[in-house]
């Protein structure tokens, strides 16, 4: 194979806008797959990889399906606008294959060229049945043979890869995420990655309690940071708070405050960094602290909107998404817990705000514990 022609499905939609998205699409791809391939660039309505001479292809797919806005790609030969040519590549291609019964789909990005795809698949069809001795198969052939009419070049293949769809990264505004060491986060940060955002990522730990942790996180954004180039990662030790916590709230009650205590820095960060929405990893009913009437209590210490995109999904849902895309096995390593030991056997689950709010304040210096902790917080870039 010579290239691979990367489709997009839903940029395809975006009218105007529609070359912003393709010059995003064509830039990411270039800087994920770095030297891997000779040369990416914008096509006509696709985006061009051309492959070395030697090429890695079980890595290069590897990579390539996970890149948002990706909807498929194709190991393709390149060919001339010339029917006599499409077939000798044609024959080339599929004498490589073992089947019995094929199908031609060709497709004409450009209409100018002198035959149309009807044409143009009964030419081809005709021509394989004579020269391989195959049938065509139109409802469930073994194998089916694309072939892409654009304007300068035709590109046949066989078969379509599909990436993870949506858009690309860098295409929407920026977000913040609350990523802790679980499985959720990290799969509600990838979710937002496909939907044109490029993460921030707020860590919050306790210092004393949780050496170790941190390579953890770093492991997490890394893996994540494949998928969305360049990542910031924020470190934030929160023992100071958490010692406050324990002192003026009941237990019942401390997971709900020490997640307020959590958006407030986040809101705090995201403020500094000029982002205008934050994302965590709830899903309704989970633990104790992911009730509608927690969740109500959590989300009102933010001024920002709080997106969860997991809130509808079950555990193994989000598993199995946190398998692909390949933070699971970062996920469950274990790390020493932070807050277990604060909190309830049977912490609230029906908490009320004004309750929550009349508690929290109790606590003095809020301001003041929140500005301290983000002083002592630590930057890291990733990419
Ligand atoms: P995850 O939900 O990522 O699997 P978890 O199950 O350990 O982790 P939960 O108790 O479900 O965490 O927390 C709900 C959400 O709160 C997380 O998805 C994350 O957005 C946020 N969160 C929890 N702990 C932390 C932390 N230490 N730092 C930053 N955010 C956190
Ligand atoms: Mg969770």
């Amino acid at each position: 194979m010579d290239c691979i022609v990367v489709h997009y499905s839903e940029i395809g939609t975006k009218g105007r806008n529609k070359s912003f998205f393709e010059k995003q699409l064509s830039e990411n791809i270039k800087k994920t797959l770095g030297n891997k391939v000779k040369k990416v660039y914008k096509g006509y309505s696709y985006v061009l990889c051309e492959l070395n001479k030697e090429y890695n292809e079980t890595e290069i797919t590897l990579i390539l399906s996970k890149v948002p806005g990706v909807a498929y790609f194709s190991y393709c030969i390149r060919t001339k606008l010339d029917i006599e040519e499409i077939k000798r590549v044609s024959i080339e291609m599929l004498g490589k294959e073992k089947f019995s019964s094929f199908k031609v789909s060709c497709k004409r990005s450009d209409k100018r060229f002198e035959k149309n795809s009807k044409e143009i698949n009964e030419i081809l069809g005709e021509f394989i049945c004579e020269n391989l001795k195959k049938n065509v198969n139109l409802k469930n052939p073994d194998i089916e043979l694309f072939v892409n009419v654009c304007n300068k070049d035709v590109f046949i293949y066989t078969k379509k890869i599909k990436g993870v769809g949506g858009l690309p990264v860098g295409s929407s505004a920026r977000i913040i995420c609350s990523l802790s060491g679980g499985i959720d986060s990290p799969v509600a940060s990838f979710l937002m990655m496909k939907r044109g955002c490029e993460v921030v990522f707020v860590h919050i730990y306790n210092k004393t309690i949780q050496q170790g942790v941190l390579s953890k996180i770093d492991n997490l954004v890394k893996t994540l940071t494949k998928i969305q180039i360049k990542s910031k990662l924020y470190t934030v030790p929160f023992e100071d708070i958490q010692k406050e916590l324990i002192k003026t709230v009941n237990s019942e009650c401390r997971m709900i405050i020490y997640r307020r205590f959590m958006i407030k820095i986040i809101n705090e960060i995201a403020k500094k960094e000029k982002i205008k929405a934050m994302v965590t990893g709830d899903s309704v009913g989970q633990v104790a602290s992911q009730t509608i009437e927690n969740l109500r209590c959590i989300y009102d210490a933010s001024e920002i909107p709080v997106l969860a995109p997991l809130i509808g999904t079950n555990k193994e849902e989000v598993i199995d998404l946190a398998k692909k895309i390949g933070t699971y096995e970062d996920s469950i390593q274990p790390y020493p817990d932070c807050c277990s030991f604060m909190i309830a056997k049977s912490p609230e689950t029906k908490a009320r705000l004004e309750t929550i709010k009349r508690i929290e304040d109790k606590i003095k210096n809020k301001e003041e514990l929140i500005e301290k902790s983000i002083l002592k917080s630590e930057i890291k870039e990733f990419c």
